[in-house]
């Protein structure tokens, strides 16, 4: 049951009907030690009866405050009392002024004029104005002193008192007010702060990645449940968090002590996507990605660290997948294509045929012995270990090399109207295996001529020092965005551009051609790409071990 709107709620009340009570016994209290020095001072009262008068009706307001209910009635009604009250004091007084029974009216001014306002504050003083120039008439022979006091001293103080009073209870509950708006937006700060501790740690626990932070002294502030989910999986107690092992991108080499993820993300440093691998070796596995960063606080102080993983085991598993099924098929692909290249060959050999036929049958080689040659590349590039080339190593001439090549090229670039161009400063030669060169100036070659455009040029420099012999290859093409450029000599990859085009190619020229100038104990590198074009540089090193 709800309360009418304008009554108070019962605490509200009960505080009321106290307060007005407490504030009347301070009265009776003060009545009753002036009773008691009345009677205890041999001396007349000038008017008895008004002094009882004066002092029934203290008693009698005092009765009245503590019964009447004034929380239900209002607190508009409690200001009777203390009106009441000066009434019986000016009573009082009556009875015997010198007894300085006046001094009491502060009592019920001060009351008004802490509780009832402005209105209160001018009603206390003018109430007792008029009651002590009224009471002088009731009185049997006043002094001067008593009209004086009675008209003029005791009001001017109580005005005092009263003006006082009042402004240092507006400046209480303004004080009072601004304390509780400090103290909501307080505890609105601490709510919202645990709110969002609470979003957090939800978003934390239901993101399918693992974060671990810690904070300036190692300790782990963040552990979320993906993360504990793959520690506890590989039997790591609850109070870690890391396992006792973890094993290298190639998932056999345990890491060293100091290279472990979480001890390198407490040193500080920041990583990206390091592959780790939880588990042993032959058993159940996890492959994760792992990106740590230190935390600073605003200062730019190191607070700490965070690492997120990734688990990449699935994808690691479809990259496996994918180079064993292209292991398999172009090593079978190879022996029918080797004996299809074999008839063709023979077929052409015979004089039998002639004009269109031999025409036909030629294009047939010429795309068997192309389709070998990926074949080839697909076998390599699907091999996990490449140190498998056999190389021969003999004196080549790069220069010679980039002829060949600029020659076999040459139909496809005049097609598109692009023109090639060979300059060589110094010696040519060095050490290295020619038909392995050979394919990677035809792949570089070959890009600098795919990606290149109708009507562009594509220049090759053969610079030979003393100590290496650089190609470059330049092309007037589309160039390659930073993207590109990091990932140019992945396996398989190519740029989502060129794949959207008709541009064909499998991603594999570059990272063939890398593992066989590494073979070289050379380099190759993009040294320049602008949307204006691209330059490759090829390095093979004078110096070369006879392998
Ligand atoms: P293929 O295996 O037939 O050579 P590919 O040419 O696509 O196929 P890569 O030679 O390894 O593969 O090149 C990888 C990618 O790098 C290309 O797909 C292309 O996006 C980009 N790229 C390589 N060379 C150039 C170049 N000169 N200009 C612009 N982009 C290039
Ligand atoms: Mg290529």
């Amino acid at each position: 049951m709800s309360l009418p709107l304008t009554k108070a709620p019962p605490s509200s009340r009960w505080r009321l009907e106290r307060s007005v009570f407490l504030w009347q016994l301070l009265l009776a209290g003060a009545v009753l030690l002036l009773v008691c020095i009345a009677m205890t001072i041999p001396q007349e009262l000038a008017r008895p009866e008004m002094f009882f008068f004066g002092v029934v009706l203290v008693f009698a307001t005092t009765a009245a405050a503590g019964v009447i209910p004034w929380g239900r009635l209002g607190k508009k009604w409690t200001i009777l009392v203390p009106v009441f009250d000066i009434v019986a004091v000016v009573i009082l007084r009556t009875g015997e002024p010198s007894l300085g029974s006046g001094f009491f009216l502060v009592l019920p001014v001060l009351w008004m004029a802490t509780y009832y306002g402005l209105f209160g504050a001018i009603l206390g003083p003018a109430v007792s104005m008029g009651a002590l120039i009224g009471g002088l008439f009731l009185m049997d022979q006043t002094s001067i002193t008593t009209r004086v006091a009675g008209a003029l001293v005791i009001p001017i103080v109580l005005v005092f008192v009263s003006t006082a009073t009042f402004l240092g209870t507006r400046k209480t509950q303004a004080q009072r007010v601004l304390l509780r708006q400090q103290a909501e937006l307080l505890e609105s700060a601490f709510d919202r702060a645990r709110r969002d501790e609470r979003t957090l740690d939800q978003v934390m626990n239901t993101v399918s990645f693992g974060v671990v932070a810690v904070n300036r002294f190692g300790r782990p502030t963040i552990v979320n449940s993906t993360y504990r989910r793959w520690l506890s999986a590989f039997g790591t107690p609850a109070t870690s968090y890391f396992p006792a092992v973890d094993y290298g991108e190639d998932g056999v080499t345990p890491l060293e002590p100091g290279e472990r993820p979480h001890e390198r993300m407490l040193r500080g440093d920041s990583f990206e996507n390091l592959i780790v691998w939880y588990g042993e070796p032959g058993e159940k596995r996890l492959a994760l990605g792992m990106t740590s960063r230190p935390l600073t606080n605003a200062e730019g102080q190191r607070e700490g660290a965070v690492m997120v993983s990734r688990d990449l085991t699935a994808e690691i598993d479809a990259i496996r997948a994918r180079d064993d099924l292209v292991a398999s098929v172009s090593h079978e692909l190879r022996t029918p294509l080797t004996s299809i290249l074999g008839y063709l060959e023979l077929v052409l050999d015979g004089e039998s045929i002639t004009g269109q036929d031999r025409e036909y049958v030629d294009v047939a080689l010429n795309n068997a012995d192309r389709m070998l040659s990926i074949v080839s590349d697909l076998l390599l590039a699907s091999q996990e270990e490449h140190v498998g080339f056999l190389l021969n190593f003999a004196p080549t001439n790069l220069a010679v090399l980039a002829k060949q090549s600029i020659q076999s090229l040459k139909p496809v670039a005049d097609e598109r109207r692009i023109s090639l161009l060979l300059t060589s400063i110094g010696s040519p030669i060095v050490y290295a295996d020619e038909f392995r060169v050979r394919q990677v100036i035809d792949n570089l070659l070959s890009n600098a001529v795919k990606y290149n455009h109708t009507g562009g040029r594509v220049s090759v420099a053969v610079i030979g020092d003393e100590r290496e012999v650089e190609i470059f290859i330049s092309d007037t093409g589309r160039g390659m965005t930073a993207e590109e450029q990091k990932n140019l000599f992945q396996r398989f990859y190519r740029a989502e551009s060129v794949r959207n085009s008709s541009v064909h190619g499998t991603g594999l020229g570059l990272a063939i051609s890398q593992e066989i100038v590494r073979a070289h104990e050379g380099d190759i590198r993009m040294s320049a790409s602008s949307p204006a074009g691209t330059t490759m540089v090829i390095t093979i090193p004078r110096e070369q071990q006879e392998e």
